[in-house]
């Protein structure tokens, strides 16, 4: 990530400590905080290029070719260092070895920086080890703690950090970066709707079983137009080969539902919005048959499923209960 990347999508995290370091105002310990893929551990990698860059562009941004730059990339800074959950936590004997590490002199240039990633898994006795090393900051130190659950932290070690946030992501602004990764323009606004996390949605991009599910989903709809008979059919013969576990069906539930989404968009004039961009011109003709009110009513019923489908109401039943729904729930009285 540059400083531009990092601006574009995290423009409140950026300026803060753009500012911070051309000022000499550094903290000696940041807490960043955010949900997955919000650009943390990119951002704390960038705060640390930024300080121990050779060459820095305009005196400021990492020239991403010097020894330094290199090496914290590759994370083989002797002066950088990064400490993440050893199996579910972080442990004492980690935060030990940290500080046993910085009671040395620097290796290289006087400056120090450790990053701990998922920093509410730290032990008590982890936290506590920490705590000593943030009562007694160096001038020469930044620590970056990071985490997605900021209420985990204890409030000794908040008082101590100041406290950096990070915003999900927009789904627009993950659709452009996906396009730029390669993404098909079709696919993106849907992979932007699943996650706000870039390497988890280019991962889904090209799963197999994902390409089919759409598939699969897109067919349902067209099976709802026909009759309940045919659609139970295709309820044995096609879904339920494909969706079989329930965190596959809940997925299954959400491609549904942003069809209906989709339909509602269109009937609002908001065209540019569409999760399934390629069914445009099917969906536009759809809207004939439904009124706004009736969409929101099926975008409800396909909720309830989720609903129900959490509280582990027979699969089957959920979906056979569900089609009937959607269909009009007169077909079959
Ligand atoms: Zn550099």
């Amino acid at each position: 990530m540059t400083w531009k990347e990092f601006e574009k999508v995290q423009p409140v995290a950026a300026t803060l400590l753009k500012n911070s370091i051309r000022r000499k105002r550094m903290a000696h310990a940041y807490l960043f905080e955010g949900g997955r893929g919000t650009g943390k551990k990119e951002a704390a990698q960038l705060l640390a290029k930024t300080l121990f860059c050779l060459q820095p562009a305009d005196g400021f941004f990492p020239c991403e070719h010097c020894s330094n730059c290199m090496r914290i990339n590759h994370g083989s800074h002797p002066d950088v260092h990064l400490i993440e959950p050893d199996g579910l936590s972080i442990k004492k004997e980690q935060i030990k070895q940290l500080q046993q590490e910085f009671s040395k002199r620097a290796v290289e240039s006087k400056r120090k920086l450790y990053m701990i990633v998922d920093a509410e898994k730290m032990s008590i006795g982890a936290a506590n080890s920490l705590l000593k090393f943030l009562e007694e900051p160096n001038a020469d130190t930044t620590a970056i703690l990071m985490t997605t659950q900021l209420h985990r932290i204890l409030p000794t070690i908040l008082s101590r950090c100041q406290i950096v946030s990070f915003k999900p992501i927009s789904p627009n602004l993950l659709k452009k970066q996906l396009i730029e990764n390669g993404v098909s323009r079709d696919l993106a606004p849907l992979l932007s709707h699943m996650t706000n996390h870039l390497e988890e949605a280019l991962s889904l991009s090209k799963d197999e079983w994902f390409a089919q599910a759409r598939k699969i989903v897109l067919k349902l709809y067209t099976t709802l137009t026909k009759s309940p008979s045919y659609a139970m059919v295709f309820l044995q013969e096609g879904w339920f080969q494909h969706f079989k576990e329930k965190n596959q069906l809940d997925l299954g539930l959400d491609l549904l539902i942003w069809i209906y989404k989709d339909l509602l968009s269109i009937h609002l004039g908001k065209q540019e919005d569409l999760v399934y961009p390629d069914q445009q011109a099917r969906f536009s003709s759809d809207i004939l048959s439904y009124s706004p009110r009736s969409l929101a009513e099926k975008m409800v019923a396909i909720l309830d499923a989720k609903k129900k489908l959490n509280a582990n109401v027979n699969q089957q039943l959920l979906m056979e209960q569900l089609v009937l729904n959607l269909q009009g729930g007169t077909a079959f009285v």
